[in-house]
């Protein structure tokens, strides 16, 4: 690969990145060289997507450039930090010029989106597997955790969850004779290949939220990676949580199953303590943005479930990779 490396990452990373100002060097060093402003704390995330794993083989390369930077932005988002950088690990099995040409438009119109800078990266000859990382920036001690939520805050959940799963499923077959609309279809699609990650919700979540989490592996997982940083457990009301019109016209168990193990939404989970609930209704009129509450922190340890008040039993492990089944 080594003969035409150089001039495919000119070509398709150097040549097109969005510039910063405080990026001193980026591509083309050994090292790229950026400057954090005083005051200023670094956070930074990583996510590799490997083909069949992360990915169909046959997602459109536009969408795994952008789901790849995505799913880290989220991460960003969670913390309620400003995205500045990034770089771009490549394991590529050929050079294929309109595969690379298709990657690149789709990770860089979410870069430019949100003013991110591609500062360098790898590229390998191997399967296909991409890793992004991203770096961003926040006010010193002012990035949001999973640790800080207290009993009697509430959980608040963007958006609404299970239709990237529910596409995964419609992609595996099964389900589809069932989802016949075909802009529904698109929809559900669109919400599993190009999550928009909540960045202005988690800048705006900044003094408001006690604790956040993105939502990638489901959210009764990720609620719980909350609940065991901040040592409390929760309530959660099932009737609550916002799904889509076809993910709820599709009933049990389906509907139980995706709302609540449905991974890879990049919806933000969150809790805010009662007396923040008017700055962050401001909030979600300014950003015009869904944010339902659906449960509340309480002293006793682990997640319980509800539905119309009764408590019911739940088992949605969430996605990990290595388990048995
Ligand atoms: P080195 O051998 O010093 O690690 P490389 O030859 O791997 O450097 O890369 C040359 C330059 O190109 C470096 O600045 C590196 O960060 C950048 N780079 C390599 N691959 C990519 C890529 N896929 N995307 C962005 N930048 C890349
Ligand atoms: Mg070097």
């Amino acid at each position: 690969m080594k003969t035409t490396e150089f001039s495919l990452i000119d070509q398709y990373f150097k040549n097109r990145t969005w510039h910063r100002d405080d990026v001193l060097l980026g591509i083309g060093d050994d090292a790229a060289v950026t400057r954090v402003p005083p005051d200023f704390d670094l956070l930074s995330a990583v996510d590799t997507l490997v083909e069949g794993v992360h990915f169909p083989a046959d997602t459109a390369p536009f969408d795994i450039g952008f789901k790849a930077l995505a799913v880290n932005l989220s991460d960003l988002a969670a913390m309620g930090a400003e995205p500045a950088w990034a770089t771009l690990a490549l394991t590529l099995p050929d050079i294929n010029e309109s595969w690379l040409q298709s990657f690149s438009d789709g990770f860089f119109s979410l870069a430019q989106r949100y003013n991110v800078q591609l500062i360098g990266g790898d590229t390998t000859q191997g399967p296909l597997s991409i890793t992004v990382q991203v770096m961003g920036l926040s006010r010193q001690d002012r990035a949001l955790t999973r640790a800080g939520a207290s009993a009697g805050d509430r959980v608040m959940l963007s958006g609404c969850v299970g239709d990237a799963a529910l596409a995964l499923r419609m992609l595996h077959g099964g389900i589809e004779p069932q989802v016949t609309v075909a802009s529904e279809r698109r929809q559900l699609l669109d919400r599993l290949n190009r999550p928009m990650p909540r960045i202005e919700l988690g800048l705006a979540l900044r003094g408001i939220a006690s604790a956040a989490i993105d939502v990638s592996d489901g959210l009764a997982a990720d609620l719980g990676h909350i609940l065991a940083a901040s040592n409390t457990g929760a309530t959660l009301q099932l009737d609550k949580v916002p799904v889509s019109d076809t993910l709820r016209r599709l009933g049990s168990p389906l509907f139980e199953a995706l709302a609540m193990g449905g991974g890879d939404d990049y919806e933000l989970c969150f809790t805010v303590p009662g007396e923040k609930l008017a700055e962050l209704e401001k909030v979600r009129r300014q950003l015009k943005i869904n944010v339902t509450e659906i449960g509340e922190i309480d002293k006793q340890q682990g997640l319980r479930v509800q539905r119309d008040g009764v408590s019911i039993e739940i088992n949605q492990p969430g996605y990990q990779h290595f388990s048995q089944s």
